[in-house]
Parts: structure tokens; C-alpha cells; sequence
């Protein structure tokens, strides 16, 4: 018996799928082998120099030094509107309908604090970024679980959600560009979706953490492009992929004024909002970061197009990404996400993720992510081929 017992709360967190992967890895590694990790979702080249340069100016004002205000400063809300403007031809109020976020995780995480109540039931992707469930988790609410699959392009089939679960939902989940499996969403599917919601009285929270990582020129698009959106509908943005700043923590929600409000109240209890210098470094991004975008994506459609020819040389029938930089792929013939992902560490020094670590329905998959040189790619492959599966 533990003299500090968890809470109930944390001891009903789902296991970490990941653990036995982490050991065996480091089982690997101790062998000496050479371990190609195509496992996290981190970009692995640094942050654009002329975003680091205005952090450096930044940090030497000292009115940066003190507390910032948790909803962020009225310029980096200027700055987020106007990207939108731009971006999505979107119109937003920056002075109610934007908020800076310490990250997008850290919104996702402390949305349904404010929305949902014990009892109430949250709509999730499976899979799914596993922030969805925990966060409805946390706040006594339920999940219900709406499987993505490959024969729907990776959509929620709305109409098949069973309708007690339906009765007590309050919020449906959205993340497309998708991760992990790197679908985009039409325009029809989000009328469809807002249709829904209007009907059935939910809260949209659309995760677009990946809106910048598209391929072919093919942009994603924002639910509030659609006349209404704004009614129901929340948006997570973050400066994490689009310009390599992962480490920063710094991202936004903006969109209906009573949802942004909202989370607002739950950030004022728990936080105090993004150190200064990093919002004016973030503006700087929004500002003047469309050529490095346009770099970064250019690096990952390289990369892709080494994985995927590869890949379906080798048998493998991966689904082609339109944007994030995961490829999602289903495990061969005989195999699990688990024993697939550990075949292919233990025998050729390769990590990928296993498919079901983001919801039963990612179970006979495996996620690589493009985020390693082409050069490693390519090595990866050589492996995988004289390993054989
Ligand atoms: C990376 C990622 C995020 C963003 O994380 P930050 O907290 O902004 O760094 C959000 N959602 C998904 C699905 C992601 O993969």
C-alpha cells in the first residue's frame, strides 16, 4: 500500500501503451545498435533564425520580465486575427474571440474543464491525439469513441454515434489534418459536421495543429469558413509544426467568444499566460514565417516521397498523406501494431509508433513520422528490406 495513494483521477488513466516500447528500446540501443527513431512527432530542424533573433531583442525589454496577462498581449491576438484573415479569410475580433495558449495541448487539455460536467459524454477520435479523452477525463466527463477508418478517408461516420451517447454529448472532438492518420476534411464533411452539432447542440472544438503541413498545394481548411461556425465552433492553432517551435509552447483558440471566455476563466485559475518576449517572437512568425513554412513543407513532401515508393516496394500499402508528417500505415500479413513495431525495432534498429497507442481503432497500423533527413529515410528502408517481414 503506496503512503501517497494516486487520486482516483490518475489511477484511471489509460496504461501507457508506450512503456514496454520505451524499454525495449533502450534494450536496443544498450546492444549497441544505431537506432533510426521515426517514432516522434518533433521537427528536427531548429526554429526559422530570424524568429530565434526577435526572441534575443525580446528578452532585453524588461516589461517582458513581469507577469503577462493569461489571455495574451493585444498585439499577438492582432497578429493571430489577422493570420487568420489571411490564411482563411476567417474575420475574428482579437479583443474577445482569440486567446494565446501555452501551447495548443495546453487549451485542448483545459477546454472540457469549463464545458462538461460529470455525467456528460465528449465525442473522440479513435484515433486519436489522446488528448481529447484524457482531457474529458479529467473534467468527469465520458468518451465516446468514434472510429476513423480508412474506407471513410478517415471521417467520424456521425450518423452511426449511438444516440444515448448523443443525448449527453456536449463537445465533438475534430483534429483534421489528421494525426495520426494524415487525412484532411472537405468543406462537405464540415458542413455535415456543423449540421450535426447545430441539430444535436455541441460544442465543435477543431483541433488544426497541422493546417501549415499540407502536400501538393492542396490547403486545408478552418470550420469557420463556414457561414455560422462561429456559433459552436472553437479552433486550436499552434506555432509547434508550422514553423519548428515546438519547444516554445505557444499557440492560440479563436472563435466563438462564450467557448474562448470560457477556457479563459479555467487559464485564469492555472496559469499566467505566455512569457512575453516568446508572443513577440511568435508575432514575428506570423508575420514574416511564410517562406520558412513554405521550406519546411517543401523538406517534408521531400521525405515523403522517399517513404512512400519505398514502403510499397516493400509490399506495404501506407495511405498517402495530404498533409501533417505521419504516414500511417497498415502492419503486414500476421502482425499487430505491437509485435510489428517491435519487429522492426529489435531487428532493424527502426521505432515507429504502434497504431494502437491512439485508440482501439488504430490497432493494425503503425505511425511513422517524417521527421528525420531523407539520407535516414532511405536507410530505413535498406533495413526494413534485408529484415524482411
Ligand atoms: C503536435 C500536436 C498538437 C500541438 O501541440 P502544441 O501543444 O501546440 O505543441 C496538437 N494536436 C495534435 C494532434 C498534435 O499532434
Amino acid at each position: 500500500m503506496s503512503r501517497f495513494p494516486l487520486s482516483r483521477r490518475i489511477q484511471a488513466l489509460p496504461p501507457y501503451l508506450f512503456a514496454e516500447l520505451d524499454r525495449k528500446k533502450q534494450e536496443v540501443r544498450a546492444r549497441g545498435m544505431d537506432i533510426i527513431d521515426l517514432g516522434v512527432g518533433d521537427p528536427d530542424r531548429p526554429t526559422p533564425k530570424f524568429i530565434v533573433d526577435r526572441m534575443k531583442r525580446e528578452a532585453m525589454v524588461p516589461a517582458n520580465h513581469q507577469y503577462p496577462s493569461y489571455e495574451g498581449l493585444p498585439r499577438f491576438r492582432d497578429a493571430a486575427a489577422r493570420w487568420y484573415k489571411e490564411r482563411f479569410g476567417v474575420s475574428l475580433d482579437p479583443g474577445n474571440e482569440v486567446v494565446a495558449l501555452i501551447g495548443s495541448k495546453e487549451g485542448i487539455a483545459h477546454f472540457p474543464l469549463a464545458f462538461v460536467n460529470p455525467g456528460d459524454a465528449v465525442l473522440v477520435p479513435d484515433p486519436g491525439y489522446p488528448v481529447y479523452h484524457i482531457a474529458t477525463m479529467f473534467a468527469g466527463g465520458t468518451s465516446c469513441f468514434m472510429p476513423l477508418l480508412r474506407e471513410n478517408r478517415f471521417l467520424p461516420e456521425l450518423d452511426r454515434i449511438p444516440s444515448r451517447a448523443l443525448s449527453k454529448a456536449k463537445i465533438l472532438f475534430l483534429n483534421y489534418p489528421n494525426n495520426p492518420t494524415s487525412a484532411i476534411a472537405d468543406r462537405k464533411f464540415y458542413r455535415k459536421a456543423l449540421a450535426f452539432a447545430e441539430a444535436h447542440d455541441l460544442i465543435v472544438a477543431h483541433d488544426v495543429a497541422y493546417t501549415e503541413i499540407y502536400f501538393d498545394g492542396v490547403k486545408p481548411m478552418s470550420i469557420l469558413e463556414l457561414p455560422g461556425a462561429k456559433k459552436r465552433c472553437i479552433e486550436f492553432h499552434s506555432l509547434s509544426k508550422t514553423y519548428n517551435m515546438t519547444g516554445w509552447r505557444i499557440g492560440f483558440a479563436v472563435g466563438n467568444p462564450e467557448l474562448v471566455a470560457g477556457l479563459g476563466k479555467v487559464k485564469t485559475n492555472v496559469d499566467s499566460g505566455v512569457f512575453q518576449a516568446i508572443q513577440g517572437a511568435a508575432i514575428e512568425a506570423l508575420e514574416r514565417g511564410e517562406e520558412a513554412t513554405d521550406g519546411i513543407r517543401k523538406t517534408y513532401q521531400e521525405r515523403r516521397d522517399v517513404l512512400l515508393p519505398g514502403l510499397r516496394a516493400l509490399g506495404l500499402s501506407p495511405v498517402t498523406p495530404a498533409a501533417t508528417f505521419y504516414v500511417w500505415i497498415p502492419v503486414p500479413k500476421g502482425y499487430t501494431s505491437g509485435s510489428f513495431c517491435e519487429h522492426l525495432l529489435t531487428k532493424a534498429g527502426i521505432v515507429t509508433t504502434p497504431g494502437n497507442g491512439f485508440g482501439r481503432s488504430g490497432e493494425g497500423y503503425i505511425r511513422i513520422a517524417l521527421t528525420k533527413e531523407k539520407g535516414r529515410i532511405r536507410e530505413a528502408l535498406e533495413r526494413m528490406k534485408k529484415v524482411g517481414f
